[in-house]
């Protein structure tokens, strides 16, 4: 069984209480669906110690639900309680440390605007996403379309490396003998739908509810 198919066990955690504890606790069982697939493992053993942390003097204490930011999930209480407060920070220092798309060990990375804690190989697959993405609105746009032909640096680098040698034209400088590697716009028309069908895979992949054989070695080029 791959990451990908593992399944949530929130829903096997059986309701114990009847308390705001026990009922809010239960509540937040039930977001379950709403935390990235990366943190779930973590999120189903944090209900699980919450549920075994159970005490007669919690029953006021309530759990309130969370919201997911891109890099992070905060569960917050009611109110202070150190027991609790010290498995909340756990939860939420764990999480710093695990990829949120496929719950491998991550380290925080840059995405865009954000931050947020990513394994090499995610962390891989978004760059080239994003890449991806810039090209297939460049192909399409009226500034690209001004141009005939393309060298090497006008294709943002991760992008380049999916687009297979034979459709480039390497031209070679008598004088100096360098070469400059470059590509018409016709071939990028031709490499297209490839392009977005890949980026389309990252996209439903990113997701992180499918499962994708990804096996190229471009991706791996991610450091
Ligand atoms: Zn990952």
């Amino acid at each position: 069984m791959t990451l990908f198919n593992r399944k949530c066990t929130v829903d096997e955690i059986e309701n114990d209480g009847d308390s705001f504890y026990g009922t809010t606790l239960d509540t937040l069982s039930e977001m379950a669906d709403l935390v990235p697939y990366g943190w779930r493992e973590l999120f189903a053993d944090l209900i699980k110690q919450l549920r075994a942390s159970d005490q007669p003097h919690f029953a006021h204490i309530g759990f309130i639900p969370f919201t997911v930011k891109e890099g992070y999930m905060v569960v917050k209480t009611t109110e202070y309680q150190p027991v609790l407060f010290g498995i909340l920070r756990k939860f939420r220092k764990r999480i710093g440390h695990t990829c949120r798309e496929c719950g491998l060990p991550g380290t925080q990375r840059v995405v865009g605007l954000n931050e947020m804690p990513l394994c090499p190989g995610c962390y891989g697959k978004r760059r080239l996403r994003t890449d991806l993405k810039k090209l297939l609105l460049d192909i399409e746009s009226a500034v690209f379309k001004k141009k005939g032909v393309y060298v090497e640096t006008d294709i943002p680098a991760r992008a380049m490396l999916t687009i297979p040698d034979i459709a480039w034209t390497t031209l070679i400088d008598p004088g100096s003998k360098s070469s400059l590697r470059c590509i018409t716009l016709e071939s990028l028309h031709h490499e297209f739908p490839r392009l977005k069908s890949l980026k389309e895979m990252l996209d439903k992949d990113l997701c992180g509810y499918s499962s994708l054989d990804f096996s190229s070695s471009l991706v791996e080029e991610h450091e």
